[in-house]
């Protein structure tokens, strides 16, 4: 999808076996011994599981704190990394505000839950299901009807590159037509709209709502998410004016996507959410 390494290999700091660590963006100090954000490492299958779940469970809490929710609408799913061919999602008809890690659940391609008390939202599985067969590189993905997101869908355009923000999505959204309005819960109808998603990280899907993918984490498919609701939004507000916004030159936003823009920045920005969710809503981890 997009190059992370924005500035080319430079060490610092130090990991917990004393190994200079990979500097892969600007915004990691180069100072030691500063408080910062660090992607762990893991020694099990279960670490990395119960992060995983913990961080999906966060996931959704942010989208309830961002009024994301729509009835039993909406889907968030990231693998198991252990069993890749399966994912964790969040439970049928359990609202975002509610989920946590112990009503999350194990489904497989066919929507079947192999680990969990919950229903599956069909048309979640079906979507979630297409792309991660497809694509098998895709370790996390969000869909929601949200307001702006699904208002701006019905344009049928994508967006124009009108600040820093936007240009996360410069050469990497699209609109999708196909099964436009009509709900994707034909395997069929799942497929088609997956096949097209492509290498995005983000999709306008015309007449029903917003869709990211992520190759790096559910943190980065869900402050993309965020952050492509907040462009549609933008772009709202920019088109009321009537008046013709001064757009980004390709040149910066391209720079603007591979610094500010790469997956690893939106797990960095999650981070942020992360915390304050996991200090504020101690709750999500039952
Ligand atoms: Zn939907």
């Amino acid at each position: 999808m997009l190059d992370d390494i924005a500035n080319g290999p430079i060490m610092t700091g130090k990991s917990s076996d004393g190994q200079k660590r990979e500097r892969i963006s600007l915004y990691q100090p180069e100072q030691e011994g500063l408080i910062f954000p660090e992607i762990p490492e893991f020694e099990t299958f279960e670490e990395e599981r119960a992060y995983r779940k913990q961080h999906l469970v966060a996931a959704c809490r942010a989208f309830d704190q961002h009024g994301f929710d729509y009835g039993f609408a909406g889907h968030l799913t990231v693998r198991d990394p252990e069993r890749p061919e399966l994912y964790w999602t969040n439970p049928m008809c359990v609202h975002f505000s509610q989920v946590k890690v112990s009503n999350l659940i194990l489904a497989d391609h066919k929507g079947r839950v192999v680990e969990g008390d919950y229903a599956i939202n069909r048309a979640g599985f079906v979507l979630h299901a297409a792309v991660h067969e497809e694509y098998p590189e895709v370790m996390a993905m969000c869909h929601a009807h949200t307001t702006y997101g699904t208002a701006w869908c019905a344009t049928g355009r994508p967006l124009d590159m009108i600040s820093q923000d936007a240009a996360a999505f410069y050469n990497s959204h699209a609109v999708i037509g196909a099964s436009a309005g009509a709900v994707a819960v034909e395997e069929e109808s799942g497929l088609s709209v997956a096949k097209q998603i492509g290498r995005n990280r983000g999709i306008l899907h015309q007449n029903h709502g917003l869709l990211t993918a992520s190759q790096h984490s559910i943190d980065d498919a869900a402050f993309w998410f965020i952050a492509l609701e907040r462009a549609c939004h933008q772009q709202l507000m920019v088109e009321a004016t009537g008046i013709k916004p001064q757009l980004l030159s390709d040149e910066t936003a391209k720079y603007s996507r591979e610094h500010v823009g790469s997956d690893y920045i939106g797990w960095l920005h999650f981070q942020t959410i992360y915390s304050h969710i996991a200090q504020t809503q101690p709750d999500m981890f039952d």
